[in-house]
């Protein structure tokens, strides 16, 4: 059997969105499940989109979320050179076979006269075809005027490994460029050259190349190659609304969710589950088990929709199914400045409580500052809390006086903390949501944190105690 070839194939025209990587993903699975091979391909045929820094931008977003390529224009590989600008000698060779069978002609029109045909067309109420205008006795082609691929229009039908069984009609086959004026080669034609010679079997891609594939199909009968096996991914759509997903509209990079601290396994997890799903429920899988799972007839045919915030619920649950001295090494970068004094052992216990709440690394300075430095007290914390807005600073100063005299005596392990929390929650005659809030805010000058006697055990009672000190002084 033949040995399963992909690619991804991007434009160094910016940065990467997960919708935009999910084509990657898909191929790198593919490959990787068949023992085949994933190609990295850069398509900057449009010298004028070209954005700096994005080739080293693009290979570090695969690198990045773990996508090895095995040949690329950085690696090199059997069909060297992996940049469409540096291939122009071979997409040469086959314009010019094109050329010699009749099947392709130099356009002669004027930007002007194109015009004036299409105002025509309109006039007529028909779609307009450069088709329709073939030159009598066409120039000889010069490279310097566009060179128009001599279509053959018929009626196709094939099949897409997403989208299933497709036909269409003669009216769409139409002349397109194959090289235009500046001597570069259109995407149209360098990807189905390239395509051929770097033995690629499987092309994903996204969906707004599939009106163009009955273009393709005829020219690849003009070249007498067998297209590779297409698959037409769905839309990633925006968050709200009818749209796809763009950077446009803000649709963040995916370095920046690296840079935020979500991890390349729920990234990947994530991405994968934008348009597919192994057929059950379940939603966590291990880049082990999409390799062995993925197939390209689940992948759905409608649109994904992204959601930022399953992204965090996500990467929550990959953060909790980490053993707790790996996630240490994952966050080292992440410690607020105010923890840089502390020993690795504390902070590792911050991290054990915090682990169960955290969604994304670059909450943990706001989420641990408090066990590292005294917040001033903020008193914002009670006239905003619900539940504690409703009593007089008087109620509130005499039950925190009571908490701090049952905690005094207290050996500040969670378990006795956690009885004589309860315990006062007998004496005051108040709900967890009065009582435990006014203690949590006191000691930790946050609105949030973990189990609140696990807190108050690692902050230590000396800690604790002047806390509600302070706390008192400013209610009293
Ligand atoms: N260069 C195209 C793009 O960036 C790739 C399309 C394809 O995969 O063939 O959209």
């Amino acid at each position: 059997m033949k040995q399963i070839r992909t690619r991804f194939a991007p434009s160094p025209t910016g940065f990467l969105h997960v919708g935009g990587i999910r084509t990657a993903l898909f191929a790198w699975l593919l490959a990787r499940q068949n023992n085949g091979a994933f190609i990295l391909r850069f398509e900057d045929t449009d010298q004028k989109r070209e954005v700096a820094g994005a080739r080293k931008h693009l290979m570090d977003s695969l690198h990045q979320l773990g996508l090895d390529y095995d040949e690329g224009p950085d690696i090199g590989g059997p069909f060297a050179p992996y940049t469409q600008s540096q291939r122009l000698a071979n997409y040469k060779i086959w314009a010019d076979k094109l050329v010699a069978s009749g099947r392709a002609y130099a356009d002669p029109y004027s930007i002007d006269e194109v015009q004036a045909y299409r105002d025509e067309a309109r006039a007529n109420k028909q779609a307009f075809l450069y088709r329709n205008h073939r030159p009598e006795t066409p120039p000889i082609w010069d490279g310097l005027r566009p060179l128009r691929f001599k279509s053959d229009p018929k009626p196709y039908a094939w099949t897409d490994a997403v989208m299933g069984d497709l036909q269409t009609g003669p009216e769409v086959i139409d002349d397109f460029i194959v090289m235009k004026s500046d001597g570069y080669p259109t995407y149209n034609f360098a990807h189905i050259i390239d395509d051929a010679e770097m033995e690629i079997t499987h092309i994903m891609r996204g969906q707004e190349f599939l009106a163009s594939v009955p273009n393709y199909l005829n020219m690849y009968e003009a070249l007498g190659l067998t297209p590779p096996i297409m698959a037409t991914m769905p839309h990633v759509m925006a968050e709200n609304g009818n749209k796809k997903l763009s950077k446009r509209d803000g649709a963040k990079d995916v370095l920046d969710y690296i840079r935020d601290g979500f991890m390349p396994e729920t990234l990947r997890n994530f991405i994968a589950s934008l348009g597919w799903n192994d057929g059950t429920e379940q939603e966590i899988f291990t880049t082990e088990e999409l390799v062995a799972k993925f197939s390209l007839d689940h992948v759905q045919r409608s649109g994904a929709r992204f959601d930022e915030k399953r992204l965090e619920w996500m990467n929550g649950t990959w953060i909790r199914g980490l053993p707790l001295d790996e996630l240490a090494v994952r966050v080292a970068k992440y410690w607020p400045d105010e923890a840089a004094s502390t020993s690795s052992e504390y902070k590792l216990s911050v991290l054990g409580l915090i682990q169960e709440r955290l969604k994304f690394f670059n909450e943990i300075p706001e989420l641990s500052r408090f066990f590292f430095i005294d917040l001033p007290v903020n008193p914002e914390l009670i006239s905003g809390n619900k539940q504690l807005k409703k009593f007089t600073s008087y109620e509130l100063l005499g039950w925190l006086q009571t908490a701090r005299n049952e905690i005094a005596d207290s050996n500040f392990s969670a378990a006795d903390l956690t009885d004589r929390l309860n315990r006062l929650l007998e004496t005051t005659g108040q709900k967890p949501g009065v009582l435990f809030s006014l203690i949590r805010i006191a000691t930790t000058q946050s609105p949030a944190s973990p189990g609140l006697a696990e807190t108050m055990a690692l902050l230590g009672k000396d800690r604790c105690l002047e806390r509600i000190d302070s706390q008192s002084t400013h209610l009293a």
